[in-house]
């Protein structure tokens, strides 16, 4: 394993990130944390107690009190458990995905989760994906990337994500909810979706996964940026 590195990879949404990330996790035998899993916990906890998503300390206090496991196969598939019960394919709900930048944009969510990836990155030997990773959650990461496409890529990719899952798709819908989504993701108060100054911005428009994977892998292996 080379070094016990952190690796902070952030984007927009669709642009590949958790594929990347994974495929990095994998090939560096560390650990793959996907951050926006648990985002997506608390608002599927949010919107099952049918919690009002103005009510930010109602929101605070749900995110305080949940208890969310992310747990990791050999091959980096991940299993999300919300207060014990297996979330992984809920979270993924178009419902959920309609709703999480807003339950994301609450400061005291934020400030929860943000701590509890610190200390999951505290170690090192992790590769941790999201929004605001490299500007907030580890400002000290030894290696920022920021990962973009093309808006039309991000949307044929989340198109086919959710195909896969068997959920029917609309790509002009699709493409509309992202830019929805982005848009509030950036223009959020705290640590909104920006790079971080010192993070390396790959562009994968045109780029298979793989080919992603193996020039951060390079980066890494290669030693310290
Ligand atoms: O990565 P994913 O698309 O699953 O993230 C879902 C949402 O969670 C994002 O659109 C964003 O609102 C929020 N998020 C965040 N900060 C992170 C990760 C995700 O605000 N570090």
């Amino acid at each position: 394993m080379p070094g016990k590195y952190t690796i902070a990879i952030d984007g927009p949404a669709g642009a590949g990130k958790s594929t990347v990330a994974r495929g990095a996790a994998l090939a560096l035998g560390y650990r793959y944390v996907d951050t926006g899993s648990m985002y997506r916990a608390v608002t599927l906890l949010a919107l099952e107690r049918n919690v009002d998503l103005n009510d930010h300390l109602a929101l605070s206090e749900l995110a305080n009190n949940a208890k969310i496991d992310i747990i990791e196969s050999d091959e980096k598939k991940i299993t999300v458990l919300l207060n014990g019960r297996d979330v992984t394919e809920k979270i993924r709900d178009p419902l959920v995905t309609g709703n999480v930048s807003r339950v994301a944009s609450v400061p005291g969510v934020r400030k929860v989760l943000a701590a509890a990836q610190s200390a999951m990155a505290a170690e090192g030997g992790v590769v941790m994906e999201g929004r605001d990773i490299g500007t907030a959650v580890i400002p000290d990461a030894d290696f920022k990337f920021y990962i973009v496409a093309s808006a039309r890529e991000r949307a044929a990719r989340r198109a086919r994500d959710l195909e896969k899952m068997g959920y029917p798709v609309d790509l002009e819908k699709l493409a509309e909810e992202i830019e929805t989504r982005d848009c509030l993701d950036s223009s959020r108060e705290v640590n909104p979706l920006r790079p971080a100054e010192d993070a390396e911005i790959i562009d994968c428009t045109g780029m298979t996964a793989q080919e992603v994977i193996d020039l951060i892998v390079k980066k890494v292996t290669e030693g310290r940026a």
